[in-house]
């Protein structure tokens, strides 16, 4: 099937392809008998566009993806679903149907611990899954201990009753308690960095406030910024939207109870009506408990993966790779990579592309490791809703001569788009993860 087609198919019904949830089932479970194991943990962005290219680079290696969610569901381009401005762009993805058109495996099930003495990695469903390489790609996890410390279940109500949807499996409850809002304050926040997908708290407010202002509910945005903002975005906060937006940076949540419907920062407690509750944001559980966190110049451990950035190799253990959001600092010049779905695909094929050569070399690390290809990141976010208006913010990088990690970023205004960033997120599907 040809891209253009995929675009029509999508672009009509809003999904639309083969491996589309339960269409195909049929994969292998056997493991090819003598061949090297390669385990990936977790199977979005980051973890399939490595097994696609371990598939097509060392075809004799056994690929086995295990994630706790069947389908893979898209965060790039939801916030305009989640106010109705668009149907769901980005379609839901069958892991089971992918594995097999691919020709790798694919274990649904929630990994519970690594075993790096025995390598081999412990589901709460089957297994122990043994590996010769094992990549990790499991992407963020929220860190309520911030505001809650071991009030766990604090936490839950709060993540129940305020979903911030930055991870894709709370989308459908996002929108449903969006749909209850009847007006006075609705609260989101960002936390300090590193966060996912930079801009998406901004667009988000951008995007609430026109779904208010359009359905007139009456109600208002408020922002609590631990940062500065983006200037891009707090422009226009207040040109299109100075009714709707609140914007208050410099302003760090400290505690919340989500039973009064109150957040408490270094000033003022703050009121809420409806609110997306964005924690500050980590590395998920089984990193730590792998013992594969990074350290700072101080020796603390940090929240997030411990990465040898031009091998993406963990720094613990010469037979684990590291791909995506889960990433601690790359480089001293600009600290973390964007934690993007364009970045988490590249990190994820290089990584492939460093296993391919570690595999061939019998485990040794030799000069037939090939240079890192370093990643680029495309990110379109929307400005305004109506009519649609976007910004695409692309990062590049390069290798200085004292073998350090430079970033460039550049932002391009997009006032009238044409369906670029369906085009974009359809590519990742197709030329990252596969999908035909
Ligand atoms: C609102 C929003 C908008 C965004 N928009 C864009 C955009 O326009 N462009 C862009 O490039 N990026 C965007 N992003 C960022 C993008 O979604 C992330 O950067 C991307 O998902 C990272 O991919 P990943 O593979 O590293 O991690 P993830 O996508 O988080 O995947 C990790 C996988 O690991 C699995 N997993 C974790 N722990 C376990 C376990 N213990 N056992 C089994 N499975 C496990 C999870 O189920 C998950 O499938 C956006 C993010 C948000 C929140």
């Amino acid at each position: 099937m040809k891209r253009r087609e995929l675009l029509g198919l999508v672009g009509g019904t809003g999904l639309g392809w083969s491996v589309l949830s339960g269409v195909a089932r049929a994969t292998s479970s056997a493991s090819a008998a003598g061949a090297q194991r390669v385990v990936i943990v977790g199977g979005a962005w980051a973890g399939l566009s490595a097994a696609r290219e371990l598939r097509q680079r060392a075809p004799a290696l056994d690929v086995l993806v295990i994630d706790r969610e069947p389908v893979l569901r898209a965060l790039p381009l939801s916030t305009p679903w989640l106010v109705d401005r668009t149907p769901e762009r980005m379609p839901r993805l069958d892991r089971t149907a992918l594995a097999a058109q691919l020709g790798y495996r694919f274990v649904a099930a929630d990994v519970l611990r690594i075993d790096r003495a025995q390598r081999s990695v412990v589901t709460a469903q089957g297994g122990p899954y043994a590996y010769d390489w094992l990549l990790m790609a499991t992407g963020i996890a929220y860190d309520y201990s911030a505001w809650f410390g071991a009030d766990t279940q604090a936490a839950q109500t709060a993540r129940a009753l305020y979903p911030a949807g930055f991870v894709a499996s709370e989308l459908d409850l996002l929108k449903t308690r969006l749909q209850s809002f009847t007006g006075g304050n609705l609260l989101i926040n960002v936390p300090a960095p590193p966060s996912r997908c930079p801009p998406a708290p901004y667009e988000r407010a951008m995007l609430l406030a026109w779904w208010l202002k359009s359905r007139r509910i009456k109600g208002k945005v408020t922002v609590l910024d631990a940062g500065g903002g983006m200037p891009r975005f707090t422009r226009l906060f207040g040109e299109r939207y100075p009714d709707h937006i609140d914007f208050h940076p410099h302003t760090t949540i400290r505690a919340v109870d989500p039973f009064a419907r109150t957040v408490s920062t270094d000033g003022d407690d703050v009121h809420f009506d409806h609110a997306m509750l964005l924690p500050p944001l980590r590395a998920s559980a089984v990193v730590e408990q792998a013992g594969l966190l990074g350290h700072d110049p101080q020796g603390k451990p940090t929240r997030w993966a411990g990465v040898d950035p031009l091998r993406l190799r963990a720094l613990q253990d010469e037979r684990v790779f590291l791909a995506g959001d889960l990433l601690d600092t790359v480089s001293p010049l600009f600290g973390h990579y964007p934690k993007t779905a364009h970045m988490a695909t590249r990190l994820g094929v290089a990584a492939a592309q460093q296993i391919a050569a570690r595999s061939r070399a019998g485990g040794a690390a030799n000069a037939s490791e090939p240079p890192l290809a370093l990643p680029h990141s495309v990110c379109h976010v929307w400005l305004d809703a109506d009519p649609f208006e976007q910004l695409r913010i692309e990062t590049q990088y390069r290798l200085r001569s004292d073998g350090l990690i430079t970033q460039a970023v550049s932002q391009h205004d997009n006032p009238q788009p044409r369906g670029e960033e369906l085009q974009w997120g359809l590519g990742l599907y197709t030329d990252a993860l596969g999908v035909k």
